[in-house]
Protein backbone atom coordinates (compact mmCIF):
# COMPACT_ATOMS: atom_id res chain seq x y z
CA UNK A 1 0.00 0.00 0.00
CA UNK A 2 1.54 3.34 -1.20
CA UNK A 3 1.57 6.12 1.74
CA UNK A 4 0.87 9.67 0.91
CA UNK A 5 1.20 12.76 3.13
CA UNK A 6 0.09 16.42 3.21
CA UNK A 7 1.66 19.40 4.15
CA UNK A 8 -0.96 22.68 4.11
CA UNK A 9 -0.25 26.39 4.09
CA UNK A 10 -2.87 29.10 4.37
CA UNK A 11 -6.69 29.29 5.12
CA UNK A 12 -9.26 27.31 6.40
CA UNK A 13 -10.28 26.85 2.47
CA UNK A 14 -6.84 25.07 1.75
CA UNK A 15 -7.51 22.62 5.15
CA UNK A 16 -10.19 22.22 4.05
CA UNK A 17 -9.43 21.24 0.61
CA UNK A 18 -6.00 19.11 1.38
CA UNK A 19 -8.98 16.98 3.46
CA UNK A 20 -10.95 16.26 0.93
CA UNK A 21 -7.98 15.42 -1.54
CA UNK A 22 -6.96 13.03 0.96
CA UNK A 23 -10.12 11.23 1.58
CA UNK A 24 -9.71 10.75 -2.66
CA UNK A 25 -6.38 8.68 -2.16
CA UNK A 26 -8.07 6.79 0.91
CA UNK A 27 -10.65 5.66 -1.83
CA UNK A 28 -7.88 4.71 -3.84
CA UNK A 29 -6.22 2.71 -1.05
CA UNK A 30 -3.89 4.82 -0.22
CA UNK A 31 -2.59 4.71 3.21
CA UNK A 32 -2.20 8.58 4.62
CA UNK A 33 0.55 8.86 7.04
CA UNK A 34 2.10 12.00 8.62
CA UNK A 35 4.82 13.83 6.49
CA UNK A 36 7.32 12.03 9.22
CA UNK A 37 6.39 8.81 8.36
CA UNK A 38 8.11 7.95 5.20
CA UNK A 39 5.75 8.46 2.62
CA UNK A 40 5.81 7.69 -0.77
CA UNK A 41 3.93 10.68 -1.96
CA UNK A 42 4.37 14.47 -0.58
CA UNK A 43 1.30 16.87 -1.22
CA UNK A 44 1.99 20.70 -0.52
CA UNK A 45 -1.08 22.61 -0.61
CA UNK A 46 0.42 26.30 -0.65
CA UNK A 47 -0.43 29.69 -0.05
CA UNK A 48 0.00 32.75 -2.47
CA UNK A 49 -1.09 34.88 0.93
CA UNK A 50 1.78 33.86 3.16
CA UNK A 51 5.12 35.94 3.61
CA UNK A 52 7.79 34.22 1.81
CA UNK A 53 5.25 31.70 -0.17
CA UNK A 54 8.55 31.04 -2.33
CA UNK A 55 10.91 29.91 0.48
CA UNK A 56 8.07 28.24 2.53
CA UNK A 57 7.59 26.49 -0.04
CA UNK A 58 11.58 25.23 -1.08
CA UNK A 59 11.88 24.19 2.68
CA UNK A 60 9.07 21.81 2.68
CA UNK A 61 10.29 20.70 -0.23
CA UNK A 62 13.78 20.05 1.13
CA UNK A 63 12.22 18.05 4.11
CA UNK A 64 10.35 16.02 2.39
CA UNK A 65 13.47 14.94 0.30
CA UNK A 66 15.34 14.02 3.59
CA UNK A 67 12.89 12.24 5.06
CA UNK A 68 12.54 10.47 1.53
CA UNK A 69 14.83 11.28 -0.89
CA UNK A 70 12.49 8.85 -3.47
CA UNK A 71 9.36 10.20 -2.99
CA UNK A 72 7.44 11.74 -5.20
CA UNK A 73 6.59 15.54 -4.41
CA UNK A 74 3.49 17.53 -5.84
CA UNK A 75 2.95 20.90 -5.14
CA UNK A 76 -1.03 22.38 -5.39
CA UNK A 77 -2.53 25.39 -4.30
CA UNK A 78 -2.62 28.90 -4.78
CA UNK A 79 1.14 29.96 -4.79
CA UNK A 80 0.90 27.11 -7.42
CA UNK A 81 -1.65 28.47 -9.42
CA UNK A 82 0.27 31.91 -9.17
CA UNK A 83 4.24 30.41 -9.97
CA UNK A 84 4.24 27.17 -11.76
CA UNK A 85 7.21 27.75 -13.29
CA UNK A 86 9.06 28.91 -11.05
CA UNK A 87 8.07 25.80 -8.32
CA UNK A 88 8.72 23.52 -11.51
CA UNK A 89 12.38 24.26 -11.20
CA UNK A 90 12.77 24.13 -7.01
CA UNK A 91 15.13 20.73 -6.98
CA UNK A 92 13.06 17.62 -5.93
CA UNK A 93 9.18 19.24 -7.01
CA UNK A 94 7.78 16.18 -9.61
CA UNK A 95 4.64 17.98 -10.19
CA UNK A 96 3.11 20.91 -10.20
CA UNK A 97 -0.86 21.30 -10.15
CA UNK A 98 -2.93 24.53 -10.86
CA UNK A 99 -6.54 25.69 -9.08
CA UNK A 100 -8.30 23.52 -11.83
CA UNK A 101 -6.28 20.56 -11.81
CA UNK A 102 -5.49 19.99 -8.12
CA UNK A 103 -8.59 18.34 -7.61
CA UNK A 104 -7.66 15.76 -10.48
CA UNK A 105 -4.68 14.95 -9.24
CA UNK A 106 -4.85 11.26 -8.31
CA UNK A 107 -5.62 11.02 -12.53
CA UNK A 108 -3.27 13.45 -13.91
CA UNK A 109 -0.54 11.54 -12.20
CA UNK A 110 -1.79 8.04 -12.69
CA UNK A 111 1.14 6.20 -10.85
CA UNK A 112 3.08 8.81 -9.51
CA UNK A 113 6.19 7.86 -11.28
CA UNK A 114 8.97 10.34 -11.61
CA UNK A 115 9.96 11.72 -14.60
CA UNK A 116 13.40 14.14 -15.58
CA UNK A 117 11.59 17.46 -15.56
CA UNK A 118 8.98 17.87 -13.27
CA UNK A 119 5.17 18.08 -14.82
CA UNK A 120 3.66 21.52 -15.12
CA UNK A 121 -0.21 20.89 -15.17
CA UNK A 122 -1.29 24.36 -14.62
CA UNK A 123 -4.00 26.19 -17.14
CA UNK A 124 -4.61 29.67 -16.97
CA UNK A 125 -6.91 30.89 -13.81
CA UNK A 126 -9.87 31.48 -16.02
CA UNK A 127 -10.08 27.66 -16.53
CA UNK A 128 -10.98 27.07 -13.09
CA UNK A 129 -15.08 27.32 -13.20
CA UNK A 130 -15.75 24.29 -11.86
CA UNK A 131 -16.53 23.91 -8.29
CA UNK A 132 -14.82 21.19 -6.17
CA UNK A 133 -16.86 20.64 -2.77
CA UNK A 134 -14.34 20.03 0.16
CA UNK A 135 -14.59 19.39 4.49
CA UNK A 136 -12.29 19.02 7.01
CA UNK A 137 -12.52 16.02 9.15
CA UNK A 138 -8.88 15.90 10.60
CA UNK A 139 -10.40 17.48 14.02
CA UNK A 140 -12.90 15.56 14.97
CA UNK A 141 -14.37 18.88 17.06
CA UNK A 142 -15.10 20.97 14.13
CA UNK A 143 -15.15 20.84 10.29
CA UNK A 144 -14.45 23.20 7.67
CA UNK A 145 -16.96 23.08 5.58
CA UNK A 146 -16.09 24.89 1.40
CA UNK A 147 -19.75 26.41 0.18
CA UNK A 148 -18.30 28.92 -2.24
CA UNK A 149 -14.44 29.66 -3.98
CA UNK A 150 -13.23 32.17 -6.03
CA UNK A 151 -13.61 36.38 -6.03
CA UNK A 152 -15.18 38.63 -8.31
CA UNK A 153 -13.85 41.63 -6.75
CA UNK A 154 -10.41 43.39 -7.65
CA UNK A 155 -9.48 44.47 -4.34
CA UNK A 156 -5.91 46.34 -5.30
CA UNK A 157 -3.88 43.93 -2.84
CA UNK A 158 -5.63 40.55 -3.39
CA UNK A 159 -3.80 38.05 -5.48
CA UNK A 160 -6.75 35.88 -4.52
CA UNK A 161 -8.48 36.40 -7.87
CA UNK A 162 -5.57 35.17 -9.53
CA UNK A 163 -5.11 32.21 -8.01
CA UNK A 164 -8.64 30.87 -7.28
CA UNK A 165 -10.56 32.49 -10.21
CA UNK A 166 -14.09 33.60 -10.19
CA UNK A 167 -16.34 33.61 -7.45
CA UNK A 168 -18.26 30.14 -7.91
CA UNK A 169 -20.49 28.00 -5.25
CA UNK A 170 -21.76 24.95 -4.13
CA UNK A 171 -25.78 24.35 -4.71
CA UNK A 172 -27.91 24.47 -1.20
CA UNK A 173 -28.87 21.10 -2.27
CA UNK A 174 -25.48 19.91 -2.41
CA UNK A 175 -24.04 21.65 1.13
CA UNK A 176 -27.36 20.28 2.63
CA UNK A 177 -26.61 16.59 1.81
CA UNK A 178 -22.45 17.30 3.27
CA UNK A 179 -24.02 18.45 6.50
CA UNK A 180 -26.12 16.15 6.71
CA UNK A 181 -22.83 13.33 6.16
CA UNK A 182 -20.76 15.85 8.83
CA UNK A 183 -23.96 15.13 11.57
CA UNK A 184 -23.90 11.75 11.08
CA UNK A 185 -20.15 11.79 12.41
CA UNK A 186 -18.88 13.09 15.73
CA UNK A 187 -18.35 16.52 14.95
CA UNK A 188 -19.59 19.49 16.80
CA UNK A 189 -19.59 22.59 15.05
CA UNK A 190 -19.61 23.35 11.34
CA UNK A 191 -17.59 26.55 9.89
CA UNK A 192 -18.78 27.67 6.76
CA UNK A 193 -15.95 28.58 4.75
CA UNK A 194 -15.09 30.23 1.28
CA UNK A 195 -13.29 32.94 -0.37
CA UNK A 196 -16.00 35.40 -0.75
CA UNK A 197 -19.02 33.95 1.44
CA UNK A 198 -21.31 36.20 1.37
CA UNK A 199 -21.47 36.52 -2.63
CA UNK A 200 -22.36 32.80 -2.33
CA UNK A 201 -24.51 31.36 -4.86
CA UNK A 202 -22.63 32.08 -8.31
CA UNK A 203 -23.41 29.02 -10.42
CA UNK A 204 -22.30 28.92 -13.61
CA UNK A 205 -21.61 32.97 -13.79
CA UNK A 206 -24.71 33.72 -13.05
CA UNK A 207 -26.44 34.28 -9.39
CA UNK A 208 -29.06 31.50 -8.64
CA UNK A 209 -29.78 31.17 -4.68
CA UNK A 210 -28.21 33.33 -1.89
CA UNK A 211 -26.16 33.47 1.54
CA UNK A 212 -28.47 34.12 3.86
CA UNK A 213 -30.70 31.19 2.47
CA UNK A 214 -28.12 28.74 2.85
CA UNK A 215 -27.98 30.33 6.22
CA UNK A 216 -31.43 29.23 6.94
CA UNK A 217 -31.06 25.97 5.37
CA UNK A 218 -28.42 24.71 7.29
CA UNK A 219 -29.82 25.73 10.55
CA UNK A 220 -32.45 22.87 10.11
CA UNK A 221 -29.67 20.44 9.67
CA UNK A 222 -30.32 18.12 12.97
CA UNK A 223 -27.10 16.94 14.53
CA UNK A 224 -24.89 19.81 13.80
CA UNK A 225 -24.39 21.75 17.13
CA UNK A 226 -22.65 24.85 16.09
CA UNK A 227 -22.80 26.76 12.81
CA UNK A 228 -19.69 29.54 12.54
CA UNK A 229 -19.37 31.62 9.56
CA UNK A 230 -15.75 31.90 9.08
CA UNK A 231 -15.46 35.48 7.89
CA UNK A 232 -17.97 37.92 5.77
CA UNK A 233 -17.28 41.25 3.75
CA UNK A 234 -19.27 44.44 5.76
CA UNK A 235 -21.22 44.92 2.31
CA UNK A 236 -22.79 41.45 2.17
CA UNK A 237 -23.51 40.63 5.81
CA UNK A 238 -27.09 42.12 5.59
CA UNK A 239 -29.62 42.77 8.06
CA UNK A 240 -31.42 39.98 7.60
CA UNK A 241 -28.54 37.72 7.91
CA UNK A 242 -27.66 39.51 11.36
CA UNK A 243 -31.32 39.09 12.22
CA UNK A 244 -31.57 35.26 11.58
CA UNK A 245 -28.13 34.62 12.83
CA UNK A 246 -29.42 36.19 16.36
CA UNK A 247 -32.48 34.24 16.60
CA UNK A 248 -30.95 31.40 15.27
CA UNK A 249 -29.80 28.49 18.55
CA UNK A 250 -27.37 27.02 15.98
CA UNK A 251 -25.58 30.32 14.48
CA UNK A 252 -23.07 31.39 17.00
CA UNK A 253 -23.12 35.25 18.20
CA UNK A 254 -19.10 35.44 16.17
CA UNK A 255 -18.51 37.55 12.94
CA UNK A 256 -15.19 37.94 11.30
CA UNK A 257 -15.93 41.33 9.56
CA UNK A 258 -12.62 42.72 7.23
CA UNK A 259 -11.89 45.93 7.29
CA UNK A 260 -8.64 46.66 5.80
CA UNK A 261 -8.45 50.25 6.59
CA UNK A 262 -10.56 52.95 8.71
CA UNK A 263 -9.67 56.09 6.12
CA UNK A 264 -12.27 56.23 3.47
CA UNK A 265 -9.57 57.37 0.79
CA UNK A 266 -7.55 54.63 1.66
CA UNK A 267 -10.52 51.94 1.20
CA UNK A 268 -11.12 53.77 -2.08
CA UNK A 269 -7.73 53.30 -3.71
CA UNK A 270 -7.62 49.93 -2.16
CA UNK A 271 -10.97 49.15 -4.25
CA UNK A 272 -12.89 47.77 -0.82
CA UNK A 273 -16.74 48.34 -2.01
CA UNK A 274 -17.89 49.97 1.65
CA UNK A 275 -17.08 53.33 3.31
CA UNK A 276 -16.01 53.14 7.61
CA UNK A 277 -19.36 54.13 8.31
CA UNK A 278 -20.96 51.11 6.39
CA UNK A 279 -18.33 49.10 8.91
CA UNK A 280 -19.68 51.11 11.57
CA UNK A 281 -23.63 50.76 11.59
CA UNK A 282 -22.73 46.37 10.78
CA UNK A 283 -20.76 46.53 13.88
CA UNK A 284 -23.50 48.46 16.20
CA UNK A 285 -26.43 46.58 14.25
CA UNK A 286 -24.73 43.21 15.39
CA UNK A 287 -24.36 44.57 18.99
CA UNK A 288 -27.75 45.89 19.06
CA UNK A 289 -29.10 42.74 18.61
CA UNK A 290 -26.61 40.60 20.00
CA UNK A 291 -24.59 42.49 22.57
CA UNK A 292 -22.28 39.79 23.76
CA UNK A 293 -21.18 38.78 20.09
CA UNK A 294 -17.68 38.62 19.41
CA UNK A 295 -16.77 40.33 16.43
CA UNK A 296 -13.14 40.38 14.62
CA UNK A 297 -11.62 42.66 12.19
CA UNK A 298 -8.79 41.71 9.36
CA UNK A 299 -7.11 45.44 9.02
CA UNK A 300 -3.85 46.19 6.71
CA UNK A 301 -1.12 48.66 7.59
CA UNK A 302 1.39 50.12 5.34
CA UNK A 303 -1.02 50.11 2.21
CA UNK A 304 0.79 52.54 -0.22
CA UNK A 305 -0.41 56.26 0.07
CA UNK A 306 -1.72 55.71 3.64
CA UNK A 307 -0.33 58.43 5.68
CA UNK A 308 0.15 58.80 10.06
CA UNK A 309 -2.73 60.43 9.65
CA UNK A 310 -4.42 57.92 7.89
CA UNK A 311 -3.42 55.41 10.24
CA UNK A 312 -4.21 56.88 13.04
CA UNK A 313 -7.56 57.45 11.71
CA UNK A 314 -8.14 53.51 11.90
CA UNK A 315 -6.39 53.16 14.86
CA UNK A 316 -8.87 55.46 16.71
CA UNK A 317 -11.59 54.05 14.90
CA UNK A 318 -11.51 50.84 15.82
CA UNK A 319 -10.15 51.78 19.27
CA UNK A 320 -13.77 53.36 19.78
CA UNK A 321 -15.89 50.45 17.98
CA UNK A 322 -16.80 47.52 20.31
CA UNK A 323 -15.01 45.09 18.71
CA UNK A 324 -13.03 42.08 20.46
CA UNK A 325 -9.53 41.27 18.23
CA UNK A 326 -8.09 42.06 15.16
CA UNK A 327 -5.44 40.64 12.91
CA UNK A 328 -3.50 42.45 11.46
CA UNK A 329 -1.49 42.34 8.19
CA UNK A 330 1.36 44.32 6.85
CA UNK A 331 0.91 45.20 3.84
CA UNK A 332 4.00 43.84 1.28
CA UNK A 333 3.92 44.15 -2.53
CA UNK A 334 2.70 41.40 -4.36
CA UNK A 335 3.69 41.10 -8.17
CA UNK A 336 0.76 41.26 -10.52
CA UNK A 337 -1.54 43.42 -7.86
CA UNK A 338 -2.62 47.50 -8.61
CA UNK A 339 -1.28 48.16 -5.45
CA UNK A 340 1.89 47.12 -5.85
CA UNK A 341 2.53 49.46 -9.25
CA UNK A 342 0.92 52.16 -6.95
CA UNK A 343 4.20 54.24 -5.88
CA UNK A 344 4.18 56.21 -2.78
CA UNK A 345 5.02 53.47 -0.32
CA UNK A 346 5.18 53.40 3.47
CA UNK A 347 9.05 52.90 4.73
CA UNK A 348 9.35 49.09 6.00
CA UNK A 349 10.03 50.49 9.76
CA UNK A 350 6.64 52.44 9.35
CA UNK A 351 4.42 49.41 8.43
CA UNK A 352 6.29 47.52 11.55
CA UNK A 353 5.64 49.99 13.67
CA UNK A 354 2.22 50.57 12.66
CA UNK A 355 1.68 46.74 12.95
CA UNK A 356 3.07 46.53 15.99
CA UNK A 357 0.69 49.42 17.59
CA UNK A 358 -2.50 47.86 16.43
CA UNK A 359 -1.32 44.18 17.30
CA UNK A 360 -1.11 45.95 20.83
CA UNK A 361 -4.88 47.57 20.58
CA UNK A 362 -5.56 43.87 19.46
CA UNK A 363 -4.71 42.33 23.02
CA UNK A 364 -6.43 45.34 24.86
CA UNK A 365 -9.66 44.79 23.01
CA UNK A 366 -9.43 41.03 23.30
CA UNK A 367 -8.80 41.51 26.80
CA UNK A 368 -11.47 44.01 26.93
CA UNK A 369 -14.47 41.12 25.60
CA UNK A 370 -13.16 38.67 27.89
CA UNK A 371 -13.72 41.10 31.19
CA UNK A 372 -16.97 41.64 30.05
CA UNK A 373 -17.71 38.13 29.94
CA UNK A 374 -16.38 37.13 33.38
CA UNK A 375 -19.43 35.88 35.52
CA UNK A 376 -21.53 35.25 32.54
CA UNK A 377 -22.17 31.06 31.88
CA UNK A 378 -21.48 30.12 28.30
CA UNK A 379 -21.07 26.38 26.22
CA UNK A 380 -17.61 25.45 25.69
CA UNK A 381 -16.97 22.87 23.22
CA UNK A 382 -13.91 21.37 24.75
CA UNK A 383 -10.93 20.14 22.03
CA UNK A 384 -8.25 17.48 21.90
CA UNK A 385 -5.43 19.10 23.64
CA UNK A 386 -3.10 19.13 26.33
CA UNK A 387 -0.66 21.69 27.58
CA UNK A 388 0.71 21.87 31.04
CA UNK A 389 -1.90 19.80 32.04
CA UNK A 390 -4.72 21.79 30.92
CA UNK A 391 -7.39 21.47 27.69
CA UNK A 392 -8.89 24.66 26.08
CA UNK A 393 -12.00 25.01 24.23
CA UNK A 394 -13.88 27.91 22.71
CA UNK A 395 -17.26 29.06 23.99
CA UNK A 396 -19.91 30.32 21.27
CA UNK A 397 -18.84 33.55 21.39
CA UNK A 398 -14.90 32.81 20.67
CA UNK A 399 -13.52 33.19 24.53
CA UNK A 400 -11.04 30.58 24.94
CA UNK A 401 -11.28 29.15 28.18
CA UNK A 402 -8.80 26.63 29.89
CA UNK A 403 -9.53 23.32 32.00
CA UNK A 404 -8.10 20.92 34.01
CA UNK A 405 -7.36 18.45 31.79
CA UNK A 406 -10.09 15.34 31.40
CA UNK A 407 -9.75 12.95 28.66
CA UNK A 408 -13.86 12.65 28.91
CA UNK A 409 -14.55 16.60 28.68
CA UNK A 410 -12.74 16.41 24.67
CA UNK A 411 -15.13 17.22 22.09
CA UNK A 412 -18.09 17.73 24.45
CA UNK A 413 -20.27 20.64 24.98
CA UNK A 414 -20.56 21.75 28.33
CA UNK A 415 -22.00 24.83 30.13
CA UNK A 416 -19.81 26.67 32.37
CA UNK A 417 -19.21 29.91 34.26
CA UNK A 418 -16.35 32.05 33.28
CA UNK A 419 -14.16 33.02 36.59
CA UNK A 420 -10.92 34.75 35.93
CA UNK A 421 -8.50 35.72 33.06
CA UNK A 422 -4.89 33.73 33.22
CA UNK A 423 -1.60 34.41 32.68
CA UNK A 424 -1.91 33.03 29.38
CA UNK A 425 -4.62 35.04 28.70
CA UNK A 426 -7.10 32.26 28.27
CA UNK A 427 -10.35 32.25 30.91
CA UNK A 428 -10.46 29.81 33.43
CA UNK A 429 -13.88 28.21 34.38
CA UNK A 430 -15.82 26.45 37.40
CA UNK A 431 -15.88 22.79 36.88
CA UNK A 432 -18.05 22.01 33.28
CA UNK A 433 -21.12 20.68 33.24
CA UNK A 434 -22.44 18.42 30.37
CA UNK A 435 -25.21 20.26 28.85
CA UNK A 436 -25.74 18.90 25.23
CA UNK A 437 -25.69 15.13 23.69
CA UNK A 438 -25.52 14.48 20.31
CA UNK A 439 -28.46 13.14 18.14
S1 LIG B 1 -12.93 40.44 -1.44
FE1 LIG B 1 -11.03 41.47 -2.01
S2 LIG B 1 -9.56 40.75 -0.46
FE2 LIG B 1 -11.28 39.33 -0.41
S3 LIG B 1 -10.66 37.67 -1.83
FE3 LIG B 1 -11.90 39.14 -3.01
S4 LIG B 1 -10.36 40.50 -3.96
FE4 LIG B 1 -9.34 39.41 -2.25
Amino acid sequence: MKKVAFYTLGCKLNFSETSTIARGFEEKGYSKVPFSDTPDIFIINTCSVTENADKKCKKIVKEAQKINPDGYVAIIGCYAQLKPREISEIQGVDAVLGAAEKFRLLELLDGFVKTPEAKVLASEVKEAKAFNNAYSINDRTRTFLKVQDGCNYHCAFCTIPLARGKSRSDSIENIIKSAHEIAATDVKEVVLTGVNIGDFGIVNGKREERFVDLVKAIDKVDGIERIRISSIEPNLLTNEIIQYTSDSNRFVPHFHIPLQSGNNKILRVMRRRYLRELYEDRVNKIKQLMPDCCIGVDVIVGFPGETHDDFLETYNFLNELPISYLHVFTYSERANTTAAEMGDAVPMKERQERSKMLRILSEKKRRQFYESQLGTTRTVLFEDDIDNGMMHGFTENYVRVSAKYDPLLINELKEVTLLSINENGTVDVEEPEMVFEKH
